[in-house]
């Protein structure tokens, strides 16, 4: 008896969940361009294009829940009864760009584009930008009518071609990966797909990836560029490609990023994709995560993939760099706050993070010193600093490309973000 009334909980409580998405969307894609721009003194955000697309392949429960906080959040307000109706956190590189030196002086913009189910009434969508501090830095709200005649209809018709690398084994419960050529021609897409088979390998050889493969689709989509290899501008070469990908980011060498948020979207259009690994077509060593935005790697170097992996955990999970630089400009995580990312702390609420897999009597800080080398701690080094900011682990994935897998934090944080976007 018990146990039929447990399966019919468990039954109603899938049929709520359902009916939450279905009351408010309709099963397509909303794609938002915005602009953010602004310096480090005052940043404004406002609103591009309004885009639609065929089916939803995003979160279908817990709309209105975050798992990270990240550096911003896009939540969706069903605008007759206020009622929060989707929420998603995401980093920009924009908030990067804040923390060099052109922004004291100089006012740029950047793209930014969201995705989120396509509202069946009117809503309001509030962006909310926050600093270092975890504080509001920024915010935009704008009203969407879905019914307006200029919101743009894309990837009906006309898609890039491409190839399904791994199904899922619920095609309604899983979470989307595109991989995306950069820097292949036409004639060059045969290594683009062994390039993007191998990452995908990669990726699911590290756990929790591996034991949780079922529950993920990944697809590789073969946009064509009309030059192979990428810009790398301290060398004078700029080719034409698909994503105008460029080395040199922020006038940091190995920085490879893609600011051209829009053709991206514009080659997924139509695509089942959620989370986007851009493969680039150089030898050249280079790479970016930003959360819930990208992942862009190269792929032909030794040691592309454990930077892919490295990457991914930076723009799935929204796991922090485990190391730190000998002389740090600016620090990102001021030593009196918490930083949201689940493998840091500053200690300020430490119980929030790995406290309970921790060893009874392990000293904080924890020696880095070779017994240590396998024991979960609190180590000193960590989010680019040396100092006051600490690690789970002497090594892990997310700290150099040498050590083979993911601490137990790390792994740990994978997998309750696996299990929030599946179950
Ligand atoms: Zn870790």
């Amino acid at each position: 008896m018990k146990k039929i009334l447990l399966f019919l909980v468990c039954v109603l409580g899938l049929q709520v969940h359902a009916q939450q998405f279905n009351d408010y969307f309709d099963d397509a894609t909303l794609r938002i361009d915005y602009t953010f721009s602004g310096d480090v003194h005052q940043q404004r955000i406002t609103l591009d294009k309004l885009n639609r697309s065929p089916r939803w392949y995003g979160k279908r429960q817990r709309l209105a829940e975050v798992p990270v906080e990240g550096n911003g959040q896009i939540i969706v307000r069903h605008h007759a009864t206020r009622k929060e109706i989707y929420r998603q956190s995401f980093s920009t590189l924009f908030q990067e760009w804040l923390s060099y030196d052109e922004p004291q002086h100089t006012a740029r913009s950047f793209e930014n584009v969201f995705l989120v189910p396509m509202p069946k009434d009117t809503v309001d969508i509030t962006l909310e930008l926050y600093n270092n501090r975890r504080a509001v830095m920024a915010t935009f709200t704008h009203q969407v009518v879905p019914t307006d005649i200029l919101i743009r209809h894309i990837g009906e018709h006309h898609r890039t071609p491409f190839v399904q690398l791994l199904s899922p084994k619920d095609t309604s419960r899983c979470i989307h990966i595109a991989f995306i050529a950069e820097g292949y021609q036409p004639s060059e897409m045969p290594t683009f797909i062994a390039d993007a088979t191998s990452s995908m390998e990669a990726i699911f050889a590290h756990e929790p990836f591996k034991s949780l493969k079922d529950r993920f689709s990944v697809v590789a989509v073969q946009a064509p560029s009309i030059d192979s290899g990428t810009s790398i501008p301290s060398k004078g070469i700029w080719k034409q490609t698909a994503l105008s990908s460029h080395f040199d980011t922020f006038y940091s060498e190995r920085y490879l990023t893609t600011l051209n948020l829009k053709d991206l979207h514009d080659q997924l259009a139509g695509i089942p994709y959620e989370h986007i690994i851009v493969l680039v077509n150089t030898t050249h060593y280079g790479g970016g995560g930003i959360l819930n935005s990208y992942n862009l790697s190269m792929a032909h170097h030794p040691l592309t993939r454990p930077v892919v992996v490295h990457e991914f955990g930076h723009s799935f999970a929204g796991l922090a760099d485990e190391y730190g630089y000998a002389n740090e400009q600016i620090p990102m995580y001021p030593h009196d706050v918490e930083p949201w990312e689940p493998n840091l702390t500053t200690l300020v609420h430490f119980g929030d993070k790995w406290k309970d897999m921790l060893p009874a009597h392990t000293p904080i800080p924890t020696p880095q010193v070779a017994k240590n080398q396998q024991r979960i701690g609190v180590y000193e080094g960590g989010g680019y600093a040396l100092h006051g900011v600490y690690r789970p682990m002497m090594d892990c994935r997310m700290r150099t490309n040498e050590n083979p897998e993911f601490c137990p934090v790390c792994r740990r944080a994978i997998r309750r973000l696996i299990q929030f976007y599946t179950e």
